[in-house]
């Protein structure tokens, strides 16, 4: 039977007890990461003035040391979101143009999608194929007065897009030999 060799001095017991928390945390990695996310989201209000005094207390003592914000790192993050995201993030510039221009109406990503299997993953005017790439266009521009509802989009192909603009549409289907 193996005996439990005792710890000599303070220093020693001082270092098993470490090891010992250490080993526990790594054990209970889930359990604690669970507990700590539970306390934070019960003592929010608690925690925001507490960081907010330490922020104003060091900010006064001139102690204030923030660790520096990695641009380029952030940048990188933003751009693969928009990437990862595509019609989710278009969907909110339009609504925010459209906003921005005290005008109604928005559409969702479903909304998107549904159009794109009405339209036959083609471009609205061309018919080119707009599986891989496409652009929501507002049958009547937003400049010219149209909203931004899901009964006022169509897909294009960015090239139509482009050519069409803020053109009228029916001038722009004219243009394409689509009406007469
Ligand atoms: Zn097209």
């Amino acid at each position: 039977m193996a005996v439990k060799k005792l710890h000599a001095t303070a220093a020693d017991r001082k270092e098993a007890n470490r090891l010992a928390c250490i080993k526990y945390r790594e054990r209970h990695k889930e359990k604690i990461k669970k507990a700590q996310k539970k306390y934070r989201e019960e003592n929010k209000e608690k925690l925001r003035v507490n960081a907010l005094a330490i922020y104003y207390n060091k900010k006064a003592a001139g102690t204030w040391n923030p660790k520096p914000r990695n641009k380029e790192k952030n940048r990188l993050t933003a751009r693969l979101y928009v990437r990862a995201h595509a019609e989710k993030y278009k969907a909110h510039c339009h609504k925010r143009r459209a906003l921005l221009k005290g005008e109604n109406g928005s559409y969702t990503k479903s909304d998107v999608h549904e159009l794109l299997k009405l339209q036959n993953y083609k471009c609205a005017y061309c018919k080119t194929s707009i599986r891989k790439t496409r652009h929501i266009d507002h049958i009547i521009p937003l400049s010219k007065g149209g909203n931004n509802s899901r009964k006022n989009i169509q897909l294009t192909c960015p090239d139509c897009n482009r050519r069409k603009s803020a053109k009228d549409p029916s001038d722009y289907a004219r243009q394409c030999g689509l009406l007469i």
